[in-house]
């Protein structure tokens, strides 16, 4: 077999890619459980210091696990270059802010993760750069605000908890036309399941604590684009600010991505199967799921998603209090806000992860009070089917 990465399927490069054995020749990648590192000599270190990236140093620069998690989520993304940070927020925060300056004008769709909003709503008006939301699905509100002019367009695809598609092709060919460099949130989507820079954006950003790990373990981020954005306008920033990935969690999200490829298919086959089973259920108004028939934008979902996804949303006829009702009924999902583990999860939105948001927002962003917002697991199907079943049964 070849050794050179890029003629792997995504499945070998996600377990051989970036891998670099230390002298003891180890089978499973090993921890770099370091802050510093030494030098032979003073004239050693002064060399090391001055071939600049070449060697490690301090690991808030850099260090060999960070460097071997970094290298398979390039190969996979099909990026030049990738950075990892501590989180996803801190990969949200560093793509956008070496992007702009005073005077300069963020575009981003309405239906973002709750700290993302704030991020370019709050934080960044404070130091006079502008923002602008659109309702991501509408092509002539992304087109009136970027004839305004904008230097950072930000969305998210699949949306959160909506499950809206945004037409990726589309809003990079209107950004771009206007200057702006497209920054997409691919967590919802997952890695290989939707890939942004093939339809045309320039930064993809994940939030690792999701799918990467995939089983609730640890917090980490990921920031990919070219290496010329990646080296001279990333890198800074989170050398001298300090977002640094620990390498343990490094070493965590690089085991995790072994086995991506096969819980996400699994998982995205076990939530289409509840989409498609509770489609019709009389005490659910709607399922949203992105590759369901009835989804309004089915058919850009499937040209954009090789999978449907993990991310299901229900809502029910009877508003907060059936929804809390359902919760309070499962016995194999489990009531949690995070997403992308291997247990199910299910939260209601509008008193937890958009509680913060006003009426009127919630009302914008399309979320009611009868929405439930379910990250589908590994479990046995059946076992999920049934326990809905249950929980609905009683409604
Ligand atoms: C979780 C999440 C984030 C933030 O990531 P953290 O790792 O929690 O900082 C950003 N965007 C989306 C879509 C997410 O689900």
């Amino acid at each position: 077999m070849s050794k050179d990465p890029s003629e792997w399927h995504p499945e070998t490069v996600l377990i051989q890619g970036g891998l670099s054995r230390s002298h003891h020749m180890e089978t499973a990648e090993a921890i770099y459980m370091t802050s510093g590192y030494v030098y032979d000599s003073a004239e050693d270190a002064e060399h090391a210091f001055k071939a600049d990236g070449a060697r490690y140093v301090y690991s808030r620069y850099a260090n060999p696990t960070v460097t071997t998690l970094q290298e398979r989520l390039r190969l996979i993304e099909g990026a030049e270059a990738c950075v990892a940070t501590a989180s996803g927020m801190s990969a949200v925060y560093n793509a956008l802010i070496p992007l702009v300056k005073a005077g300069d004008r963020i575009v981003a769709s309405r239906a973002l993760f709750g700290s993302c909003t704030y991020i370019i709503g709050e934080i960044m008006p404070r130091f006079g750069v502008e923002f602008e939301f659109v309702d991501g699905t509408d092509l002539e509100q992304w087109e009136a605000a970027l004839s305004r002019g904008a230097q950072a367009v930000f969305l998210e695809t699949p949306s959160n908890p909506t499950l809206e598609i945004i037409d990726l092709p589309k809003v990079c060919e209107l950004a771009h036309a206007a200057g702006a460099t497209v920054v997409v949130d691919n967590v919802f989507a997952t890695p290989g399941n939707q890939k942004p820079l093939e339809l045309g954006a320039d930064v993809v950003i994940y939030s690792a604590t999701k799918h990467i790990d995939g089983q609730g373990r640890c917090m980490g981020g990921a920031i990919l684009g070219t290496q010329e954005y990646c080296k001279e306008k990333v890198t800074p920033f989170i050398r001298h600010t300090g977002p640094s990935l620990s390498p343990f969690n490094a070493w965590v999200l690089q085991k995790g991505l072994e086995t991506l490829p096969l819980r996400v298919e699994r998982q995205s086959a076990t939530a289409f199967a509840l989409a498609r089973k509770f489609e019709d259920h009389k005490a659910l108004s709607r399922v949203l799921y992105p590759h369901l028939d009835s989804h309004p934008q089915v058919e850009l979902a499937k040209a954009q998603m090789k999978l449907g996804g993990t991310m299901l949303t229900l809502e029910l006829n009877g508003g907060k209090e059936a929804a809390f009702k359902l919760l309070n009924g499962l016995k194999v999902a489990t009531i949690s806000n995070n997403l992308g583990d291997s247990k199910t999860l299910a939260t209601h939105p509008a008193t937890t992860t958009h509680q913060r948001l006003t009426d009127d927002e919630r009302v914008a962003m399309g979320i009611t009070d009868g929405m439930l917002r379910v990250s589908v697991g590994l479990e046995n199907v059946d076992d999920l089917i049934n326990d809905f079943e249950r929980a609905l049964s009683v409604l």
